[in-house]
């Protein structure tokens, strides 16, 4: 499974966080949340659609995605330089596949800021300038390796260095390796030193309980300061996700929320924010044994898809058949759809969409 990495300053709500997500009934009975190591923890992704085709099928076992969560603790200023024990803490950052980066937005005075005051701004540079300086030794290490070959007049390494350079004057400037512009192909030449500003990231905004809806003033500042990265700010209360995340039964726990004025978990929220900020879909196959949710990247094609499933349903892969979800809801069973002509014939080169409900034809 994808991992989303936790990272944000020390006190600043990440343990409570992994903690709520670590504890959080899952909505499936037979995927409970469970953990691989003590800061790797695996939880299912809520997804309505599942509900819909559970009822319409009535299966023997449902079976959502799962995304993964790290909790990357101890981070502080210096960590780029091996403060702490920084190393090994970018060591894990540069595991996942995104970032989900915690930001202090709330007032406590019991609670030590290790700045000396709430300022999330602040404290989002304090990370972002350890990532960055982490990310320029790399960029620089590349530039001397190749530096030579591009001075004996290697095209593709002149080609490189030039792209290389382009990072590490953005990166010496202070912004994320993200948000240097280059064309989508010159990527290519920074893929292998996995930098770590470069990987998708979103906010968690964590506020005291009387800011849940309203935010504050530390939401806006923080707010204000992302606003060109085109990056989502999930506002939450970890104290009080962790009490939600220990509802079981879901009247009690919507009530619960009301009394906050929400309709949704903070979790929630943010498990669909970081499977959209993986650039994940989802499609799903229904029958009677079962009906599963499965996780592929936007943008694959029906073979590679079907790969999830199991390798043979790629090789071997003859055509799929889709219903679309709409149709099903409304056609209330597979034989429904096909007998109204709602089961489209797709070959290998078909793309498939968020929602499909695939049927795979393949030769063993
Ligand atoms: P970490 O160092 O980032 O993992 O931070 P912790 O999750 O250990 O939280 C640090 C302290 O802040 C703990 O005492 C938490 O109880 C407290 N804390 C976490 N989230 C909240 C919150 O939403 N509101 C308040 N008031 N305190 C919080």
């Amino acid at each position: 499974a994808l991992q989303c990495g936790i990272v944000g300053l020390p006190n600043v709500g990440k343990s409570t966080l992994f903690n709520a997500l670590s504890s959080a009934k899952a909505e499936a009975a037979n995927f409970p949340f469970c953990t691989i190591e003590p800061n790797v923890g695996v939880v299912t992704v809520p997804d309505k659609r599942l509900q819909i085709l559970e009822s319409l099928v009535n299966p023997n076992r449902v079976v959502p995605t799962v995304i993964e969560f790290v909790d990357i603790a101890g981070l502080v200023k210096g960590a780029s330089k091996g403060e702490g024990l920084g190393n090994k803490f970018l060591a894990n950052i540069r595991e996942v596949d995104a970032i989900i980066h915690v930001i202090r937005c709330f007032q406590d005075d019991n609670i030590v800021h290790v700045a000396g005051s709430v300022d999330p701004v602040f404290d989002k540079e304090v990370i972002d300038t350890e990532l960055q300086l982490k990310d320029l030794e790399s960029v620089e290490k590349k530039i001397a390796r190749i530096e030579k070959i591009a001075k004996s007049g290697d095209a593709k390494a002149k080609k490189d260095l030039e792209i290389l350079q382009a990072f590490k004057k953005g990166l010496e400037e202070g912004k994320n390796a993200r948000a240097v512009q280059v064309e989508k192909e010159d990527l290519e030449a920074v893929r292998d030193l996995h930098l770590l500003t470069i990987k998708p990231v979103l906010y968690v905004a964590n506020v005291d309980e009387a800011s849940i809806i309203s935010g504050n003033q530390f939401v806006e500042q923080l707010k204000e300061n992302v606003k060109d990265e085109n990056a989502e700010v999930i506002v939450l209360c970890a104290a009080i996700e962790s009490q939600i995340a220990e509802f079981e039964d879901p009247e009690e726990k919507s009530v619960f929320l009301s009394e906050y004025g929400l309709d949704e978990s903070g979790l929630n929220r943010l498990i669909n924010a970081a499977y959209k900020l993986l650039d994940l879909i989802t499609y799903f196959t229904a029958g009677v044994q079962e009906v599963r949710a499965w996780t592929i990247k936007r943008g694959w094609k029906a073979p590679q898809a079907a790969g999830v499933i199991h390798t043979d349903f790629e090789r071997g892969f003859i055509k799929a058949e889709v219903i679309k979800l709409s149709d099903y809801e409304k056609y209330k069973t597979e034989a429904a759809c096909r007998e109204n002509g709602k089961i489209a014939i797709e070959g290998k080169q078909y793309e498939v969409q968020d929602g499909d409900i695939m049927h795979f034809r393949f030769n063993v």
